[in-house]
C-alpha cells in the first residue's frame, strides 16, 4: 500500500510539472500576444494599441486596457507614412467607434514598411514606431507575420 502511494505521488508531480512550464512560457511570450482583432500590439505607448490591417487593407488602431480589450479613445492622434520611400503613402486616422481607422489602404505589396507617429495628447512628445507590415501568413501560428505570436 505504501508503495502505491509513493507511485501515485510521483505521478502527480509529473502531471503538475508540465503545467507550470506551460505557464512560464506563456508569461515569457506575453509581449507577442495578438490584439483583439489578431493584429500586432504596439507597446511603446500607454495604453498599448493594436495595429491591424483590415480586409480592405485600411489600418485600424485599437487602444487596449490592461485586460487586452479595447478602451475608449481619448486625445491620441496618429499619422503614418508607408510604402516605398520614392512614393510614400501618408495616412491620417479618423475615429471610428473605439478605434482609429486610416483614410487610405496600405499600398500594394506583401512587405510594406510603415512608420507610425503617435501623440497621446496634443502636448505629448511624438512616439515613433517603425516596422515592416509583412502580410504573409505565418506557417506556424494563425496570424499574419506582422502580428505573429509564435516568434518562429
Ligand atoms: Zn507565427
Amino acid at each position: 500500500m505504501k508503495t502505491n502511494i509513493s507511485i501515485l505521488f510521483a505521478a502527480l508531480c509529473l502531471a503538475i510539472t508540465p503545467t507550470l512550464r506551460a505557464e512560464d512560457d506563456h508569461h515569457h511570450h506575453e509581449k507577442h500576444e495578438a490584439g483583439p482583432n489578431g493584429g500586432r500590439v504596439i507597446d511603446k505607448v500607454e495604453p498599448h494599441f493594436e495595429f491591424f490591417v483590415m480586409p480592405d487593407k485600411k489600418l485600424k488602431l485599437t487602444f487596449l486596457g490592461e485586460d487586452g480589450k479595447a478602451v475608449a479613445l481619448k486625445e491620441q492622434t496618429v499619422t503614418a507614412i508607408g510604402g516605398e520611400r520614392s512614393k510614400p503613402t501618408r495616412f491620417t486616422f479618423a475615429k471610428d467607434g473605439d478605434a482609429l481607422v486610416s483614410d487610405k489602404p496600405l499600398p500594394e505589396g506583401k512587405l510594406v514598411p510603415i512608420v507610425l507617429m503617435v501623440k497621446m495628447t496634443p502636448d505629448a512628445k511624438t512616439v515613433t514606431e517603425k516596422f515592416n507590415v509583412n502580410l504573409a501568413e505565418c506557417p506556424t501560428c494563425e496570424h499574419m507575420e506582422y502580428a505573429c505570436t509564435c516568434d518562429h
